[in-house]
């Protein structure tokens, strides 16, 4: 009985796709990056089905240079393997294959089944979690473990054809973002989704459907069950990606941020046209404008003004209670971070970066004592960058500014140089590779 119910609902769920022929769409080959061709070649010459698939096919449909490239096909991941030279296997959970181009990888991975539409419970967890995810299949199963319709696309080397199951195209059309399946179901699956609906909407100015927008107030604190490391790459994805302000706004009204940075949302809250709201709107703003001039932005930057307003305060706190400046802003460094690590965890090197940054602030206001030893400090760059969107935000510091700009002019290679240690080089390059969340 079991059985037959289960059938006829993944019987149902085996409709035909449509297939957008080569000269009915915009997609080259000349976008596709050659390493990624080459994958998709060699995987059709030995006689698997190889699609380019998710953000990449998205990204040249909406016009836009995707970032990195992912290929789905029938071959498993030992047959990848055989394949390539250059491939590790990685995963536990699923095995997935990245084949390494000099920094280029291309990710493969086999096509799987959902769980989503199967009627019983295998794979979830009792809250509807997945917690097993390892099921080959072929691509009209793994079209249904996509997250948004958008994003379930594959362009087909065989014949260069886009095969769309879901209306991905139509919506892509109407800028719309829409859950495949049931979106309360798909959040409680994953929580990660609701963060990467507003990441999409947002970035690429979709309108969320309602369907896949009501839900997600109500299911907000699901987010409390994700994995800190899993949710610091999702932020960095929320907020290096060039929408940065414009996607904290709508963190906050679907009440999403409170669990990524509860503290900076308390202080916000507080205050909804304070200085720390000022604060972070600048900081977001001059974040957003580097990415698009494709100038670097450094985590521990971006999380020293996210946490700004929080420490702000603290430092307050610490400095009536008859600290030195310096010694309260380390002391508030110290108990803000321990606090926000418990929600999103965030690498050494970027809370060392952000401790220096606040240290520095105390340090600035001194003119006069010691500069040079601040110039040639690592992080005085930086420390400087982070005064002048203070004062931009409103706090008194003019006398300050015209000071410290003209040290740096006197020494203009102030912090430049040694801006860039050799432990962050390495990270960056670290960061780049590994920023790859793993999809479900
Ligand atoms: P971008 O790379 O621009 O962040 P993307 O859509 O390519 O966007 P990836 O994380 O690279 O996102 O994932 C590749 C594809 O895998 C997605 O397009 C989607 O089809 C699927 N995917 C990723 N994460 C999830 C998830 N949490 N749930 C369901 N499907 C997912
Ligand atoms: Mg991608």
């Amino acid at each position: 009985m079991a059985e037959t119910k289960k059938n006829s609902k993944i019987s149902r769920l085996k409709i035909a796709p449509t297939i957008v022929p080569r000269n009915n769409h915009i997609i080259s080959r000349t976008q596709i990056s050659d390493n990624a061709l080459k994958v998709l070649y060699r995987l059709k010459n030995a006689k698997y089905k190889a699609y380019l698939v998710g953000g990449a096919v998205r990204d040249i449909l909406l016009g836009i240079k995707p970032k990195d490239f992912d290929v789905v096909t029938d071959a498993k991941p030992e047959q990848i393997r055989e394949l390539f030279r250059n491939c590790r296997l990685i995963g536990r959970r699923f095995r997935l294959a990245h084949i390494q181009f000099g920094r280029e990888i291309i990710e493969v991975s086999t096509f799987r089944t959902s769980h989503h539409i199967s009627d019983d419970n295998d794979g979830h967890e009792r809250d509807g979690r997945i917690i097993r995810d390892n099921v080959y299949g072929d691509i009209d199963d793994d079209v249904w473990r996509r997250d948004f319709t958008i994003n379930a696309l594959f362009y087909n080397i065989n014949d260069f054809s886009v095969i769309d199951y879901v209306g991905g195209i139509k919506d892509l059309e109407a800028g719309q973002l829409r859950l495949i399946g049931d979106p309360t179901k798909r959040y409680i699956e994953d929580p990660v989704r609701m963060l990467r609906a507003i990441r999409f909407a947002s970035k690429f100015d979709l309108k969320m459907h309602s369907s896949a927008e009501e839900p997600i107030k109500e299911n907000s604190h699901l987010l409390e069950n994700i994995p800190s490391g899993r949710l610091y790459e999702e932020i960095l994805k929320l907020f290096l990606n060039g929408n940065a302000y414009k996607t904290l706004i709508e963190l906050r009204r679907y009440n999403l941020f409170e669990y990524l940075f509860p503290q900076t949302n308390q202080v916000l809250t507080q205050n909804e046209r304070g200085y720390a709201h000022e604060f972070i709107k600048h900081a977001l703003k001059n974040t957003d404008q580097r990415v698009k001039e494709g100038q670097t932005v450094n985590p521990g930057f971006l999380l020293a003004a996210i946490l700004w307003g929080p420490i702000r305060i603290m430092i307050e706190e610490y400095s009536s209670n008859g600290h030195s400046d310096i010694e309260a802003t380390r002391l508030a460094g110290d108990t803000i971070i321990s606090k926000q690590i418990s929600s999103t965890s965030i690498p050494r090197r970027f809370t060392h970066m952000a401790r220096d940054i606040w240290v520095l602030q105390a340090r600035l206001k001194r003119i006069k004592r010691k500069s040079l030893r601040i110039l040639a400090h690592p992080r005085f760059r930086a420390a400087y960058d982070f005064l002048l969107l203070r004062a931009q935000s409103g706090e008194c510091m003019e006398e300050l500014i015209e000071y410290w700009t003209k040290e740096q002019l006197k020494e203009p290679h102030a912090g430049k140089n040694k801006m860039k240690t050799r432990r962050d080089r390495n990270s960056s390059k670290r960061f780049n590779r590994n920023s790859r969340t793993k999809d479900l």
